[in-house]
């Protein structure tokens, strides 16, 4: 979705960024040597932190801290010249708490159903910010106060128990418009999240030992609160996975994954990393076996919270490759490598 100025990016595309993930010792008793986890130290790191690409087409890059700010500022940007769909976009996109903003929704669709019911009766077009349900359940939704003076409850003092106070009043005129106020709540109850993208910080490596070595910042899980657990990974709820492919002349291609995608975007995301993309392969797990579960998730698979798959051939394609007749169907393999060329000049020294 495109809806303001141009691109503005902001940090540099982590793939240039001249990051190196250092060696670590073991940093917590309880892990295993595909899963040590470091302290805080994004030198450390295999990745410094998860990043996202802004939704509203200006490519920008942020991480997962600053993406909502981004976002936050093309919907107030919005708000002046589209301010309903706008304001019901920060209420979707922006609310993290689930159920704070069901009940948010409510109290607003009640404004709402309220004037539509009593258009007359002034108390019902005129909101008091000093409310404690509008304080507590309604302010602190970003877009919602802009939502209803989208909808035309505009701001206003009214005296009440001789002190001016701070209203949301809808004009008589307005709230004749029925219609209007219905389809504004239609609006509001029907617009989906528009939610920004995981980064795959796409990452090539020269052939390396520490192949199989993940650390990841704390960008990567949740911490399950209350747990008394010897092995720290049992207290992670992982919400992302850094996976590695590695080709058969050992460079490493690594992209990070939300753990509920399947395999399939993993295929589909080294596909469009290769010189021939139509270029068919299997991926081997550790254990040298080919994966087909290509509907299952990462988190299914127990590809968490990094994990190393192997590129490489099925027996058809080697057979074929054997007898000559692939490179009579596909043509010669003559580059050197399989990723695109523009990927190979970024690789760096794991
Ligand atoms: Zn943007």
């Amino acid at each position: 979705m495109e809806i303001d100025g141009g691109p503005s990016l902001n940090m540099k595309d982590p793939v240039s960024a001249n990051l190196k993930a250092g060696r670590l010792g073991d940093a917590l008793s309880g892990s295993t040597p595909s899963e040590r986890v470091a302290k805080e130290d994004s030198s450390a790191m295999s990745v410094p932190c998860i990043f996202f690409q802004c939704p509203f087409g200006c490519s920008a890059i942020y991480p997962k801290s600053a993406i909502d700010e981004h976002m936050l500022g093309h919907l107030k940007r919005m708000l002046q010249y589209r301010p309903l769909e706008a304001s019901v976009l920060m209420i979707h996109s922006l609310s993290k708490n689930k159920g704070r903003l069901h009940t948010g929704l409510q109290i607003l669709c009640k404004y709402l159903d309220n004037v539509c019911n009593n258009p007359t009766e002034e108390k019902y077009r005129n909101i008091s910010e000093h409310n404690k349900a509008f304080q507590e359940k309604v302010a602190p939704i970003e877009g919602a106060r802009d939502f209803l003076q989208a909808v035309g409850f505009q701001p206003k003092k009214l005296s009440y128990k001789d002190t001016n106070m701070p209203f949301l009043v809808m004009s008589e005129e307005c709230a004749s418009d029925i219609d209007q106020i219905k389809s504004a709540r239609d609006v509001l109850l029907n617009t989906q999240p528009t939610e920004a993208e995981i980064h795959r910080d796409i990452r090539v490596y020269y052939p390396s030992h520490k192949a199989e070595e993940f650390h990841v910042p704390k960008d990567f899980y949740d911490v399950t609160s209350g747990l008394q657990v010897h092995d720290p990974r049992k207290s992670r709820r992982y919400k992302y996975t850094l996976i590695r492919i590695r080709f058969p002349d050992g460079v490493l291609l690594q992209g990070t994954f939300q753990v509920e995608e399947k395999l399939s975007a993993v295929k589909a995301f080294i596909s469009s990393m290769l010189e021939k993309e139509w270029q068919p392969f299997v991926l081997r797990d550790k254990n040298g076996k080919a994966m087909s579960a290509v509907n299952s998730t990462l988190h299914q698979l127990k590809l968490v919270p990094g994990a190393i798959l192997d590129f490489g051939f099925n027996a058809t394609i080697e057979a074929e490759m054997a007898t000559g007749l692939y490179f009579c169907i596909h043509g010669p393999v003559q580059q050197e490598h399989h990723l695109k060329s523009v990927l190979m000049r970024t690789i760096k020294v794991l």
